[in-house]
């Protein structure tokens, strides 16, 4: 992680309370200037995968502008792809910005509602002199590109008279010739230093039917000619991007000037969101799916905001680590427990306790009445008085956790052990008795008994145990099975020292399928976190039938980052 790409909150915040980062200084200096009476951003999402949390960062930026000076946010969807883009992915990003906490009211727009508009322009670089029509085949085009060292060569056909790209255009149009046979090129400088600026291909033969315009063209303009067209369209006045693009700025700007285009949008780039021991890369996201190293686009161990969602992270979450974030020109990684941190500190707020036993050990308590059983209270959020209390029942027969007894209990160990006494929470004392085994040695049962005088946790004379344990009444607990989750790959920086995909950790999931529910846990809604008391926050996953809930584990309790910053 960079000094220089992350702060905390409060170190972007100037007196007045502003935000301050280079992007919104140089809105504030243009709204000063008077160059524009408003202003406008858009979110330009390719629908050909999911949003991610990279693009959450990009979401917060441009919608937070917007807001903060009473702007507006145009979502985007730059479909002039059509042979990677769905309807899917259309619907998942709506669906994703949604629950992130966006709206975008009635600008919602797509590359494609341009495309006659962007044939016009590409007719009118022809008529100009400012394009052609090129026959070399796409191997040959990178071939006469030159290198970063060397410049480029022209192409026999970069001084074909306007006329005749005219009409091999309008053929191309037409649908008179194959994928690849022809493109158009803008015709720029085939020596300059930026090899954005060596004759761009700005339109390409794709017989492809598109998710929205159907068969209605076999041309589709490239990314960089439609975007900065479709800003100038929309009257965007700050097109805000990552960084891979500054050296596409010069090729925006010339397209702007060379078009009678409505507006004079401008381009800036910010350091785009990098992650530890995660990618955020499209195409890797895409393999991950399509080879089936994850369960899909909203697997919980992928960075995806339907992964997030679908893990229990809440969306507030996400937008307070966003916040964290310094919008800055200069690109660094960010570790993983930063985020960690932003979802633990909200869910330890808001999240409810209840109490489940993941790897269940059966306790008899010997003296409690056979067949009777007793509802006791219990506090739902320490955080949060309003939350109230519930009631959990409580019998002769209980689940404890395996790891919380141990027959041969070193000195520091304070939970149960033979003859020891620990508090069971929101119950009483018990002590165990007697240790029961099967056949091969392994303990299978422990006899307690309580201490009916103890009822709540406290003692009447005043004795102390160290241990407080949780626990499941057996009679009532709901089966229930838990999905544990860990890092998806095994090192901070996938695919540094090779194939991303041989750092994928084989251990990332595991589950649970003995675990044991109080009965008020099969009340929360999918999604929604609850902290099993000691062991994490957990959210239900949509694979939960009625009568066997399944919880994924959004974070366990202990907090890394608070420890990394308390030391740092
Ligand atoms: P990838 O480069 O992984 O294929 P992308 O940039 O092509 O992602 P788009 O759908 O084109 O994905 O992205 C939409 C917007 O989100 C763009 O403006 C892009 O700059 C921004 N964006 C994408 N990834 C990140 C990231 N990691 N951090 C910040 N912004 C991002
Ligand atoms: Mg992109």
């Amino acid at each position: 992680m960079g000094p220089d790409d992350v702060s905390e909150t409060e170190e972007n915040i100037d007196d007045g309370g502003e935000i301050r980062d280079f992007v919104r200084d140089q809105i504030r200096d243009d709204l000063a200037a008077g160059l524009h009476s408003g202003i406008v951003t858009r979110f330009p999402p390719e629908p050909n995968g999911y949003l991610h949390i990279g693009h959450a960062k990009s979401i917060c930026l441009n919608f937070g502008v917007a807001a903060e000076f009473s702007g507006r946010c145009n979502l985007r969807f730059d479909d002039t792809n059509p042979t990677k883009e769905e309807q899917e992915f259309i619907d998942a990003i709506q669906a994703d910005l949604r629950w992130l906490g966006f709206s975008w009211g009635e600008t919602e727009f797509f590359a494609s509602d341009y495309f006659d508009q962007l044939y016009a322009w590409a007719e009118h670089l022809i008529e100009t002199g400012n394009a052609y029509i090129d026959d070399l085949s796409a191997e040959e085009i990178r071939e006469y590109r030159g290198t970063l060292t060397e410049p480029g060569r022209p192409s026999p056909y970069r001084d074909r008279p306007v006329d005749e790209s005219l009409a091999l255009f309008r053929a191309m149009k037409a649908g008179e010739f194959p994928n690849g046979a022809r493109v158009l090129r803008a015709k720029i400088d085939m020596a300059s230093g930026n090899i954005n600026l060596r004759d761009p291909v700005i339109y390409r033969i794709l017989h492809e039917p598109h998710p929205r315009t159907g068969d209605a063209w076999c041309i589709y303009p490239t990314y960089d000619f439609a975007h900065g067209q479709s800003d100038a369209i929309e009257g965007v006045t700050h097109s805000i991007c990552t960084l891979e693009f500054a050296d596409h700025r010069p090729l925006y700007d010339w397209l702007i000037e060379s078009l009678p285009v409505p507006a004079r949008p401008r381009q800036y780039e910010f350091a785009r969101l990098a992650l530890t021991h995660t990618v955020l890369s499209k195409r890797r996201l895409t393999q991950l799916v399509a080879e089936g190293h994850v369960n899909g686009w909203d697997d919980p161990r992928m960075p995806t905001l339907s992964g997030l969602r679908r893990r229990g992270v809440p969306a507030a979450a996400v937008r307070d680590f966003i916040s964290r974030l310094a919008i800055s020109k200069s690109q660094g990684t960010v570790e993983m427990a930063m985020l960690d941190h932003s979802v633990r500190e909200l869910l330890n707020r808001t999240a409810e306790r209840r109490m489940a036993v993941l790897n269940p050990l059966k306790v008899v308590i010997e003296n409690y009445p056979e067949g009777e059983h007793e509802e006791l209270q219990a506090v739902n959020n320490p955080e949060n008085e309003a939350d109230g209390t519930r009631m959990v029942p409580f019998g002769r027969e209980l689940w404890i956790e395996r790891d919380d007894f141990m027959e041969d209990p070193p000195k520091k160990f304070f939970r149960l052990g033979p003859g020891r006494e620990v508090r069971l929470r929101w119950a009483y004392f018990i002590t165990c008795t007697d240790v029961i085994k099967d056949a091969s040695g392994e303990v299978v049962e422990l006899r307690c008994t309580y201490d009916p005088a103890t009822k709540g946790g406290t003692a009447p004379d005043g004795r102390k145990v160290k241990g407080t344990m949780h626990w499941v009444s057996a009679k009532h607990a709901v089966e229930s099975e838990v999905r544990i989750y860990d890092h998806l790959f095994t090192r901070p920086d996938p695919g540094a020292d090779g194939d991303f995909l041989d750092d994928i950790n084989s251990e990332s999931l595991n589950t649970l399928r003995d675990a044991k529910l109080e009965p008020s846990l099969t009340e929360f809604p999918v999604g929604q976190a609850v902290q099993f008391e000691r062991l994490g926050y957990f959210a239900t996953d949509p694979d939960s039938t009625p009568d066997r809930p399944v919880f994924n584990r959004t974070m366990a309790l202990r907090d890394t980052w608070a420890k990394v910053k308390a030391k740092g």
